[in-house]
């Protein structure tokens, strides 16, 4: 990993890993007023700059001032791959030298325009939560990302859309590597600078945010009056048969009742619902009586099942729902009166879906 140090020997602050107040301290803590920071956010954020000799409107003194006292870190893009249905996967290198993937999700109206541009950016460097079916799980946890990042993704993205498609992304979802909310504070400065007017000015009702339901973290979401929409990861509508593909599951805190309990402090006190995430495994969480106990399961508290066709990872030993079973399962759900959708995934061709972001780590 390289490492850019001061003359001192003290390492160079990364301001891509600051938010606007922190930009606007540090201009300060340089003599400098506080509008100087707020220029530096445009450049960092808004136009993407990478070297503060690009900061032409910056005074030469300062940026040299700058350029002993902070470093600009950046991602790298190794490859770009394009699958058949248009869906475009990265892969970027971390300053630590580790890999993370990003997709770009285009969805076609019938006359071939690009209605909604959706980006799934990567939270951490692996993940912790060793979920049976997931080849990210399989990685291990290796780093979390700072927000910048994480921002970059999906401003790279941005500037991908825009020269594909002749317009910017629509949404954001935080459904790539690792557990959003063990990456708490950087994922919400990173969504600050998403929807920040001088960074991708995307609204918040845009961004949506999956956990595998940290029931402590939920509470937070709710407490610190966050504006984003929260998908929770529940594949599995009973303790035992959660439990059995979801590690996080086996623990008091983090369980079907702890999650309940959560999942009602969040809606009562945001006021709004949430989505389950069910990915459909064939003979694992997609009996009739499963469809019945998830039904159950979406009576707790505003919300809808978001149903998701599994893409086989090799050597998991999972396979996907066929098309009967999942219509006996919605039939029984909308009779319920559950909001069903399915999301048939994208990119297979290039392991873009999701299930199947890993990456050969050092
Ligand atoms: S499904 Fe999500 S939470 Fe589970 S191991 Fe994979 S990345 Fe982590």
């Amino acid at each position: 990993m390289e490492t850019s140090t001061t003359q001192s020997g003290t390492a160079l602050a990364d301001l891509k890993a600051m938010g606007r107040a922190d930009l606007e301290a540090f201009a300060g803590r340089l003599g400098q007023p506080a509008y100087r920071g707020r220029q530096l956010f445009k450049w960092l954020f808004g136009k993407g700059a990478t070297s503060f000799d690009d900061m032409t409107d910056l005074p030469r003194a300062f940026r040299e001032t700058l350029a002993g006292a902070a470093r600009i870190s950046s991602l790298e893009l190794a490859t770009l791959q394009t699958a058949s249905d248009q869906t475009a996967k990265a892969l970027f290198t971390l300053e630590s030298g580790r890999q993370i993937e990003t997709v770009l999700i285009p969805d076609f109206d019938p006359m071939g325009k690009a209605r909604r541009l959706t980006v799934c950016v990567s939270s951490q460097v692996g993940c912790a939560m060793g979920c049976s079916f997931c080849a990210t799980g399989l990685m291990g946890f290796r780093q979390n990302l700072t927000a910048g990042e994480i921002y970059d993704q999906a401003f790279y993205m941005n500037a991908l859309a825009e020269e594909r498609y002749g317009r910017g992304l629509t949404n954001v979802v935080f459904m790539g590597m690792g557990e959003p909310l063990l990456n708490y504070d950087n994922v919400l400065q990173s969504i600050d600078l998403m929807t920040d007017d001088d960074g991708l000015d995307l609204a918040t009702r845009r961004i949506t945010v999956s956990t595998v339901g940290l029931a402590r973290r939920i509470r937070q979401l709710a407490d610190d009056g966050t504006r984003f929409n929260l998908a929770v990861s529940l594949h599995a509508p009973t303790d035992a048969k959660r439990s059995a593909i979801m590690p996080v599951n086996r623990a008091a805190a983090t369980d079907l009742t702890a999650l309940k309990d959560a999942i009602q402090h969040y809606t009562s006190q945001t006021g709004r619902g949430i989505t389950y995430e069910y990915c459909m495994f064939q003979g694992v969480n997609d009996t009739e009586e499963d469809a019945r106990r998830l039904a159950d399961v979406v009576e707790w508290a505003p919300s809808k099942v978001n149903l998701i066709m599994y893409n086989p990872v090799e050597g998991l030993g999972f396979s996907r729902t066929g098309e009967a079973q999942l219509n006996r399962f919605i039939k029984i759900l909308v009779g319920r009166g559950v909001t069903v959708t399915v999301r048939r995934s994208r990119g297979q061709d290039i392991d873009a879906a999701c299930g199947q972001l890993a990456v050969q780590q050092g």
